[in-house]
This record gives structure tokens, sequence and C-alpha cells, in this order.
């Protein structure tokens, strides 16, 4: 005979226990195992898997929200064939993140104004997110500013802190930054305090040697870029800026061809069908 269960009392210890899916499922999975004369343990199996599945999916969509990257801007929607300097097979390697992610190398991408810079560096960060990674994406401005706001309430560490919990941080236009004193300085605090224990992906319009507008003194700019040259993969991307190549590509094949687009053909997660667009 079946023993009666206190189906309220078990709501309450899987609320508890924090198995919010088995608490959703359990009810349907119980009456199909019933019936079906499962054993107890594939029952159990079955209920527990869901529940580590969806406990992934949550996780994967808390650290893509927490991200910030740019919307649309996949690996599907990146035209490889328009920096040939740049080999997808690489690309593809450093977004399963194993082997520099945890030892603290960095990836550097340099190119004029409308190369994919910012693009790549985003999908990269979404690929990596799929894997299992956690990251941040920011202009270098924007959290070059809300870092000085910290240090002014004294509260620097702390703030450089809670960067930990990712694995990549993207700082995209470090050569963008105004060149003022207090406001570099916390720039290259946070590369030393990340030094070898974090990753970085930077980008930048400028070479190494133009940084020097980047950070407060030459000392300095030399020793950031010392430690992110360290252990640093560099991409040259000096391509014509795409924006205007596809400009000029409508204009020689027409309206009606629809040009080389940056519009989002898939922006689901997914490392399939990593097709150039054409
Ligand atoms: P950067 O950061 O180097 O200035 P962006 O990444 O912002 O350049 O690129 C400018 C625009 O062109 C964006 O809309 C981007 O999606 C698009 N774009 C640039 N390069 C490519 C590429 N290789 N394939 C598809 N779109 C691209
Ligand atoms: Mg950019």
């Amino acid at each position: 005979m079946i023993q009666a269960i206190d189906t309220t009392k078990l709501t309450l210890m899987l609320n508890e226990l924090r198995l919010p899916t088995i608490k959703q499922m359990w009810p349907s999975f119980a009456e199909r195992a019933d019936k079906e004369g499962w054993p107890a343990a594939r029952f159990l199996a079955t209920i527990a898997e869901h529940e580590i599945a969806d406990r992934d999916r949550r996780r994967r969509e808390r650290h893509l929200a927490e991200a910030k990257l740019l919307p649309g801007k996949t690996l599907d929607t990146f035209d490889f064939d328009a920096v040939p300097m740049i080999s997808k097979a690489q690309v593809m390697a450093i977004c399963a993140g194993d082997g520099w992610l945890g030892n603290g190398a960095n990836l550097i991408l340099f190119g004029p104004p409308g190369g994919g810079k910012s693009h790549l560096s985003s999908a990269i960060g979404l690929a990596l997110i799929e894997n299992g990674w956690r990251v941040l994406f920011a202009r270098t401005s924007d959290l070059v500013q809300k870092l000085q706001v910290a240090r002014r309430e004294l509260a620097l560490e702390n703030a450089i802190n809670r960067l930990d919990r990712f694995d990549l941080l993207i700082l995209d236009d470090l050569a963008y930054v105004a060149k003022d004193q207090a406001e570099t300085s916390v720039l290259f605090e946070l590369i030393s305090a990340i030094y070898e224990r974090r990753s970085l992906l930077i980008t930048a319009n400028q070479p190494f040697g133009d940084w020097n507008k980047v950070f407060p003194d030459p000392a300095m700019t030399l020793a950031a870029v010392d430690r992110l040259v360290h252990h640093a993969t560099i991409f040259e991307m000096n391509v014509e800026s795409y924006r205007r190549r596809t400009a000029i590509d409508r204009k020689q094949h027409g309206p009606g061809r629809p040009a080389k687009s940056a519009t989002p053909k898939n922006t689901a997660m997914s490392l399939s069908d990593n097709q150039p667009a054409t």
C-alpha cells in the first residue's frame, strides 16, 4: 500500500533544500513513475538531473545578465573574412577559456575604430559565458569612473575585490580614457591588483607607444604595459572600418543586395553554426 505523504510538508522541505525544479516537477514524475512502475532509484535520478540542468541554466542566465555584453554581437554575426589576420580557429580555442582564464593571461585587440574590436570581444565574452565562465564587459571610461567614485568613498579596494568574481574583465577602448591623474591611476591599481590572478581582454585604438596618454606618467605606463603583455595574446585588427566597407558594398551592389550585415542573426548563446555572415 502506498503510504500517504504530507505534500505540504514536502513542499516546505524542498523549499528549505532550495530545490525549486524538483518541487515543481516531482508530482508529474511521481505519477508517471507509479504508473510505469519505475524503480525508486530511477525516479530519484530523473528529478535530480532536472534540478541540476535547471540550476545550470539559471546560473548562465545570471552570468549573462551581470556581464553587460553588447546586444546582438555574437560570433555567428562576426564576419571573419573581414579580418583575415585573425584565425577563427584560434578565436574558437580562446572561447573555450581553458589554458588562459584562471592563469591570469590576457588578450589584447588593437585596431582602428570600426574594425570590429568591440564586437569580437563581446562575442568572445558571450561564448565564454556559454562555456561556464564569468565575464564583465565594460567601457574602460565607465569602469574608471566607478572606481574613482569608490576611491573617493575610500572603498576602492572593495570595489576591485568585487570584480574578483569575474574570470575575465573586458576593458573596451582603453586608450579612450582621458588623461587625468586620479582617474587613470585607479586603472593602474586595477591592472596591478588582478595581475597574474585574473584575465583581461583589452581593446585599444592606439598601440602601446601611445599609451602615455592613458596613464599619469611614463613609469606607470611602462609598468602597466609590462603587466598586461607578460602573458598576452595580441591581435592586430588593422582593417578598414567595417561600417565603411559595408556602406561601400551597398553603394556598389545597389540597395537590393543586403550588405554584409551586422544585425544579429542569432542572439542565442550558441557556439554552433559559426559560419561567417555573408
Ligand atoms: P571597434 O570596436 O573596433 O571600433 P566595432 O566592433 O564597434 O568596432 O564595429 C563597428 C560596427 O561594425 C559594429 O556594428 C560591428 O558589429 C560591425 N562589425 C565590425 N567588424 C565586423 C565583422 N568582422 N563582422 C560583422 N560585423 C562587424
Ligand atoms: Mg569599440
